[in-house]
């Protein structure tokens, strides 16, 4: 679950890790009210979108006084970031910037230990200094039982070569951060750039955090939740309480279980079509199940054909197919549907397809069904 730069900086606040102080607009007469209330001014006022380089677009600017606040805020409120529309704007006291550094923590799954990365290098995507310099980002693995001791972290900082005047302040946001991504049960928290200012401060000046929701019975993740940024199609999907994700494609996705799903997905591309969706329907799939898929499915108007790619184990043959033929009464389907369906009660199901819904075209294969449904789609 992936939150905005100022639930980011909320979210950081609440570990003591230094931020601006600053609140969040959603109109212009809002972002006015906040900058007079922070009354230090110059102030900036930021796009919220999760998309990065929010500045180079025009999102992010400086203003001196409450009239600057006003063009600003007009000007970046509805403002398109990379597909973004801006919603919400962060107000917060402008800092003075001597450095830019970048520090986060994520998961390193092969090592099975946490990651950290820290570099003097900051405020520019970080996967352009891997590329350009990749020795000016120090990493360090962390043992998930034993964290990171003080030492550890000095060290760390004097690797990446920090501002020596940085080093204390850098030490304490390092740490804090661990254990806000612990604590918090983050997948990734970044801090891009974190600043070191003439004063000898060191802050965070972006926040960018990804939470597990796995972990969500364990916080109140719901003021996220309200705000999460799915496409329309995800949002209906979602609604259904469907495993869905949207791609680009136009080769529609049903899968029972998310290891076919993706072989599905997998499929599709190397038999030259592209998907337009991932969605995994689970084991028991039952008609209501289908014909909400099928809805969210046809609800994509980039959909040409739709591929159901069913493996029975649990979920039997025979009830998969009087789940599309309901479903089909139910659903207005405007595109053809290719099938496969293999496991446990399969021929019964073909037999059922064959009578209540005969419009379906069943494949033998899972290829063969793949190679029609691309077909049907061009
Ligand atoms: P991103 O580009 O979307 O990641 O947005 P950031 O929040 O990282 O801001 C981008 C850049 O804007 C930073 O690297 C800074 O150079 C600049 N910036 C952001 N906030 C301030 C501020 O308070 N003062 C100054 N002087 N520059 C800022
Ligand atoms: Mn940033």
């Amino acid at each position: 679950m992936d939150l905005f730069e100022y639930q980011g900086k909320q979210f950081f606040a609440r570990y003591g890790i230094p931020v601006s102080p600053g609140d969040v607009a959603t109109t212009v007469d809002e972002a006015v009210a906040v900058a007079e209330r922070i009354a230090d001014y110059p102030v900036v006022v930021k796009a919220q979108v999760q998309v990065g380089g929010r500045g180079k677009a025009g999102g992010i600017k400086l203003a001196d006084d409450a009239d600057s606040v006003r063009e600003h805020a007009t000007n970046i409120l509805g403002m398109d970031i990379k597909g973004h529309t801006v919603e919400r704007i962060w107000i917060e006291h402008a800092s003075d910037i001597a450095e830019e550094y970048y520090a986060s923590f994520t998961l390193d799954r092969s090592a099975k230990q946490h990651l950290g990365m820290l570099s003097a290098q900051g405020g520019v995507e970080i996967e352009a200094v891997a590329e350009s310099d990749p020795d000016a980002i120090a990493k360090i693995w962390i043992d998930p039982v034993d964290g990171p001791t003080e030492d550890v972290a000095r060290e760390w900082v004097a690797a990446a070569k920090l501002n020596p005047d940085a080093t204390e302040g850098a030490v304490d946001i390092l740490l804090k951060l661990y254990a806000a991504y612990v604590e918090g049960d983050a997948d990734l928290v970044e801090i891009n750039p974190l600043i070191l200012t003439p004063e000898g401060k060191v802050h965070a000046l972006d926040a960018k955090v990804t939470l597990d929701a796995n972990a969500g019975f364990r916080h109140d993740l719901s003021e996220y939740e309200a705000t999460q940024e799915r496409d329309v199609r995800e949002q209906a999907a979602h609604e259904k309480g469907l495993q869905y994700v949207g791609l680009d494609g136009s080769v529609g996705v049903i899968a029972n279980g998310a290891g076919l799903a993706m072989s599905t997905v997998d499929i599709i591309n190397q038999v030259g079509g592209q998907p337009a969706n991932f969605l995994d329907i689970g084991g028991g799939a039952d008609a209501d199940v289908m014909a909400g898929a099928l809805e969210v499915i046809t609800g994509d108007p980039a959909v040409k054909s739709i591929f159901i790619n069913i493996f029975g184990g649990i979920t039997k043959g025979d009830e998969v197919a009087n789940g599309i033929a309901i479903a089909l009464d139910r659903v207005d389907i405007g595109v053809p549907i290719v099938i496969r369906l293999d496991g446990t009660n399969a021929a019964e199901g073909r037999e059922i397809l064959a009578e209540k819904a005969a419009s379906v075209i069943s494949k033998p294969t899972m290829l063969e069904a793949a190679e029609a449904a691309v077909e049907l789609a061009r």
